[in-house]
């Protein structure tokens, strides 16, 4: 598989770092612009480093649900979704079937979602941090972490060294900080290096994404197809994704994988079988720019924060098991960390006790259930087994309108109807059942 992390800029002269700042924000993706914005907004000296120029690609479906509408929304980002894309719904086909499943009329989420691709979207949020007053600098890449000296409240990060350019022209440059954001996304060396370890034996994704031409880039529905073939015919785990861009499309697919069933699929591979398989009905043109990568999943991570540090976005494991979302919570993360700022300024234990406490308070249950959901949905055949049941037959509509809005999380906990009950409920046992029966599973968003 490709190894979708890019290579560092290849400016030659990146802009200087300076020797300090108040919060430090490295990677700025989604998580990092919204983390940046949020907390310049608040009065904080931030400084947003990234390793590559912007504007930068970034191996992903550039779906965005209603749930992530709405985050761009809390971000100050809601006019970008103009010119774009309306997308109504989910159409689910797979096994002899197709529902057209629109998103929940639900008072929380808008019942709009769209698509943009990430070249245009992270610029673009990085522009809305910077025009809030962030210092940003390209082309410097993370390389190393020092630590000041241990306290009863913990190590705390003093600084981090950064490194520009190759060769002769290679410079390193380190900047002190009071606060550091870990927004690196899924190769995450920084936070390696400050004992953020990705649980990879738990459900994670592999997923391969391209982009092609067809004239029905305006249709109104995202498209999911459960029930994927390779070239031969055979049916192989995974499912496919079309999102219309306006004037042409997303088309991806990915797997679930776990040690236990690890996906043995190669995705890049299937993605050239699915186009095949839409050719005609999309009227497709050869996909181009196909890239894969691996998705972390379900807060899958051993460590999210200590005295004065932090993971949020990718580098915390928060995307969404049952669809591969990440964008959004990358972008709450990031807001939600903003916001704790000056509480753990105040504590001594600053953020070490704090996020992971608010991750698991607004994460734990929902992902604890779509891991496990998500985990059974790795067993081999399981899919066929349930698939038709979902997809054909009088009640189709409505298994799917409710898969659709749990699928997407778009549930809170004020939600009184039956499905929301159920789900909040389940979640809630799931929880339970992971602390007694798979203690391994503790350190999610634990310390
Ligand atoms: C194939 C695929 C399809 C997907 N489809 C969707 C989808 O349709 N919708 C959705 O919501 N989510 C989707 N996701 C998930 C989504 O892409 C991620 O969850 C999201 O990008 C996370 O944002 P982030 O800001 O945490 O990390 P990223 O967007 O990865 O940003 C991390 C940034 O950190 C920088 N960086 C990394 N290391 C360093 C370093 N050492 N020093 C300096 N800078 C560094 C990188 O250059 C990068 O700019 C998909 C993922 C994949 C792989």
């Amino acid at each position: 598989m490709n190894n979708s992390s890019p290579a560092p800029s290849q400016s030659p002269s990146p802009a200087p770092l300076p020797d300090r700042c108040e919060v430090l924000v490295v990677g700025a993706g989604p998580a990092g612009a919204a983390t940046a914005r949020a907390a310049a907004l608040a009065g904080h000296d931030v400084l947003l480093v990234d390793m590559q120029d912007f504007p930068r690609d970034k191996t992903c479906g550039d779906g965005l649900t209603p749930r992530a509408v709405h985050a761009l929304s809390r971000a100050g980002a809601l006019d970008l979704l103009d010119g774009r894309p309306t997308l109504g719904g989910l159409a689910l086909h797979g096994f002899g079937g197709s529902v057209h499943a629109p998103w929940p009329d639900h008072g929380a989420f808008p019942t709009r979602g769209t698509a943009i691709p990430r070249t245009t979207l992270d610029a673009a949020l990085r522009d809305r941090a910077l025009a809030a007053g962030a210092r940003g600098a390209t082309g410097w890449k993370a390389v190393s972490v020092q630590l000041g000296d241990a306290a009863a409240s913990g190590t705390p990060v003093e600084s981090v060294t950064f490194r520009a350019g190759h060769g002769a022209r290679q410079t390193t440059r380190t900047v002190a900080c009071r606060f550091l954001v870990l927004a690196e996304g899924v190769r995450s060396g920084i936070a390696r290096q400050l004992g953020v370890q990705w649980l990879r034996g738990l459900v994670h994704g592999v997923a391969a994404r391209s982009y092609c031409t067809t004239p029905f880039g305006a249709d109104p529905w995202i498209h999911s197809h459960l029930e994927l073939r390779d070239a031969d015919g055979v049916a192989q785990p995974g499912y496919g994704w079309i999102f219309p861009l306006g004037d042409g499309v997303n088309l991806g697919c990915g797997a679930l994988s776990t040690t236990r069933h690890p996906a043995k699929v190669n995705v890049k591979k299937l993605l050239v079988s699915y186009a095949d398989d839409q050719r005609d009905s999309w009227q497709l043109g050869t996909p181009e720019r196909v890239t894969s990568a691996l998705l972390p999943m379900g807060g899958a991570v051993s460590r999210v924060a200590g005295v004065n540090w932090a993971a949020v976005g990718d580098t915390a494991a928060l995307v969404n098991p049952l669809n591969g979302e990440g964008i959004d919570y990358a972008l709450e993360s990031g807001l939600d960390l903003a916001a704790l700022l000056p509480d753990a300024a105040r504590s001594p234990r600053g953020l070490a006790d704090v996020w992971p406490a608010h991750l698991r308070e607004r994460y734990g249950d929902a992902f604890s259930l779509a891991r496990r959901l998500a985990t059974l949905l790795t067993m081999p055949g399981l899919l066929a087994a349930v698939g038709p049941l979902g997809l054909r037959g009088p009640l189709a509509p409505q298994v799917m309108g409710a898969a659709a809005r749990l699928m997407g999380n778009l549930v809170t906990p004020e939600d009184r109807d039956l499905t929301a009950r159920v789900w909040l409920g389940a979640g809630k046992l799931s929880v339970g059942h992971d602390r007694f029966w798979h203690p391994e599973s503790r350190p999610l968003f634990g310390r």
